[in-house]
């Protein structure tokens, strides 16, 4: 099956600080990987669009993109003690989000794998608030605009980073047409995610400590997709695709292996829908191409 990437050169020009781990080179190194010569013609590119206003306004309110806006345009600022913006953040969080959304509805048109290579990351940022390397929730832009296609009435977010997705949650937990899935590190980053945090009961978090076997924490992943699926086929399934829950991440505990991406893309498009990646964490560059080429490939 032929496979859509979305990306934006402007991606590449949001930085939070020197040294920070949420850098350029995490995308460098994924599109190197999908440049490689085995990838040739079976990847459709695809130039992600700014996010447009009803699109964002969906999620996030108007008096806090100003803000984002406006500090991005004035040189960057300080968000919180990870999260910064400089003069180019803004229009990287608009390509973002706008190519999160353009993922979503190639997944839909084409009925295809797509996958948005895209950054800042999304699944922290709350309606009103910047946090964890995030700016704009990219993913839930792609599920509101998902649902907001004809004949789209059910999409299943799987967020696999290995970070709470506390964003996500808190943006989508009134909403019985949106399920989330999060397995995550815990205790840890940003703190949010216990297993009695149910929402309408349209959210299964899967809190965890690190260095388990792999085996656990897929048998728990997959037993919670099988939960949320059971009788509900969602229309699109979106994943918050954060590659930090692999092996020697250097921000995180989790041990899970290059295949288990693989054996999860593979359980997702057993569910129905087709699948949209969106990118989240990842700051091992090798983990995050190998990460992005596996979920690639299962998607194909
Ligand atoms: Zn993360």
């Amino acid at each position: 099956m032929q496979l859509h990437v979305v990306t934006h050169p402007q991606c590449l020009e949001h930085s939070a600080g020197f040294g920070h781990p949420e850098r350029p080179e995490r995308l460098t190194a994924i599109l190197d990987r999908l440049h490689e010569p085995q990838w040739a013609g079976r990847i459709t590119w695809h130039e992600a669009p700014e996010a447009t206003e009803p699109q964002l306004f969906r999620v996030h309110l108007s008096g806090y993109l100003d803000f984002i806006r406006e500090s991005s345009e004035r040189g960057g600022a300080r968000l919180d003690p990870d999260t910064a913006t400089n003069r180019e953040s803004w229009q990287a969080a608009l390509r973002a989000a706008g190519g999160a959304a353009h993922a979503a509805r190639l997944a839909l048109s084409e009925q295809a794998g797509t996958f948005a290579a895209v950054r800042p990351p999304g699944h922290h940022a709350l309606a009103d608030r910047a946090m964890g390397f995030c700016l704009i929730n990219n993913v839930v832009v792609a599920a509101r605009d998902g649902l907001a296609q004809e004949g789209v009435e059910r999409i299943l977010i799987v967020d696999w980073d290995v970070h709470h997705g506390n964003g996500t949650q808190a943006l989508v937990e009134r909403d019985p047409s949106i399920r989330y899935i999060s397995l995550h590190q815990w205790p840890h980053y940003p703190g949010t995610g216990a297993e009695q945090e149910r929402g309408v009961g349209n959210i299964w978090n899967i809190p965890r400590p690190g260095g388990l076997l792999p085996e656990e924490y897929m048998h728990d992943l997959c037993a919670a997709i099988d939960e949320a699926t059971d009788g509900w086929c969602p229309d699109l399934i979106l994943v918050s695709a954060g590659f930090d829950s692999m092996s020697l991440d250097p921000l995180a505990g989790f041990t899970l292996r290059v295949e288990d991406y693989t054996v999860l893309t593979e359980k997702l498009r057993s569910c129905g829908g087709p699948v949209a990646g969106v990118l989240e964490g990842g700051y091992s560059l090798e983990n995050l191409s190998s990460g992005v080429a596996a979920f690639l490939e299962a998607l194909s």
